[in-house]
């Protein structure tokens, strides 16, 4: 049976996002097939779209995804046809409407977490599990400390100022407009600026921290952020820069980190910490316990049919989206 998925066959804008028909076969040694109820948007798929993060071409696009699973190859044994699941995968594929894919990658989804959410929640939500868990400031961090997170009013922002509530962080957020920066403050943030308007963030970020600056800031925006979030740091503070939506960081001389204060720089992707099913699993079950527990809670503000990904896209460019958005097969 032919299934419909999107397909780039070059770089370059939303326009490139084509559905096309395509043939799903049957999953080979440790793969699954997967019918996917809902996927999720996420700012990577913009990067493997317009060529940031080159794919070999013509390439398929989405990261994030939930459904049924259809079948099970040799050696598959954590999952069996029949079982709600979901995933974040390398490689890219869940813009479609079934797929075959790498197992290791694929939790079972809890009975409790609709199909919706565990589309919008599992690139995003184990991307803020290995940043406030494990991509952590000499001594770690502790109740009270302060952290700055950019883009908090986004999908990966948003499941971030619970998670850092839950651990008695002090989370300063930034965002683009008042209106984000309200429900960044509703979803845990102690404190919310408004990057647009005060360009300094760094002088806010000295204001509320008494002049010291904060531990970690975990920096998703790049280019337009980088400067500020150096000067937002605490002598041996940490700087995660973990994305670009505003274009990549420039070059810069490791000496700025000496004269800022012993600074630290590291530049972390999911797919380094879920490389192996066991710590997938792991990372996973924390981040399903978050969300059982409603310590987390997955904002869906966007829907979108398969049908009319560039439109996700041109919204996701625009700034436009609150929390996470999923698309419909
Ligand atoms: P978001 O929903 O956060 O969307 C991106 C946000 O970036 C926008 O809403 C906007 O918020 C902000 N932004 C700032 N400057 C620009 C600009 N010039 N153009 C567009 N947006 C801009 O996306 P996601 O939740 O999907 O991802 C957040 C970030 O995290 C992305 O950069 C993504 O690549 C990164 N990421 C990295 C991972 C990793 O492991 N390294 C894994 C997952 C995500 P505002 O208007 O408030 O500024």
């Amino acid at each position: 049976m032919s299934e419909k998925a999107i397909v780039i066959e070059a770089p370059g804008g939303p326009q490139q996002l084509k559905l096309v028909d395509v043939e799903v076969g049957a999953p080979g040694p440790g793969e699954i097939r997967i019918r996917h109820e809902a996927c999720g948007l996420n700012y990577i798929d913009v990067y493997h779209r317009n060529g940031t993060y080159a794919l070999p071409l013509p390439a398929r696009l989405g990261m994030e995804g939930a459904g049924v699973v259809e079948a099970v190859g040799e050696g598959v044994t954590h999952l069996k046809p029949g079982d709600r699941a979901a995933y974040a995968s390398n490689p890219p594929g869940a813009y479609a409407t079934a797929r075959v894919m790498p197992a290791k990658c694929v939790l079972k989804l809890p009975e409790a977490i609709s199909f919706e959410t565990g589309a919008a929640m599992m690139l995003k939500g184990l991307t803020v599990q290995y940043l406030l868990r494990k991509t952590l400031p000499q001594g770690g961090l502790q109740p009270g400390d302060h952290v700055l997170f950019h883009a908090a009013a986004g999908g990966v922002g948003l499941i971030a100022c619970q998670w850092a509530r839950a651990l008695g962080l002090q989370l300063i957020g930034t965002a683009g407009s008042d209106e984000k920066c309200q429900l960044a403050l509703e979803h845990g943030a102690a404190h919310a600026i408004n990057y647009r308007r005060d360009v300094d963030f760094a002088a806010k970020v000295r204001e509320i921290t008494a002049g010291r600056g904060v531990k970690v800031v975990y920096d998703s925006v790049g280019a337009d952020t980088w400067e500020g979030s150096l000067n937002s740091l605490a002598p041996f503070g940490l700087l995660a820069s973990f994305g670009g939506a505003s274009g990549p960081v420039p070059p810069f001389s490791v000496g700025t980190l000496a004269a800022k204060g012993s600074l630290y720089v590291t530049r972390p992707t999911l797919f380094t910490h879920i490389a192996t099913h066991e710590a997938t699993q792991a990372m996973g079950d924390e981040l399903f316990g978050m969300v059982a527990s409603g310590q987390v809670k997955i904002r869906i503000d966007q829907r979108y049919a398969l049908s009319d990904a560039a439109r996700s896209h041109r919204d996701l460019e625009a700034r436009q989206l609150l929390g996470s958005a999923v698309l419909l097969p």
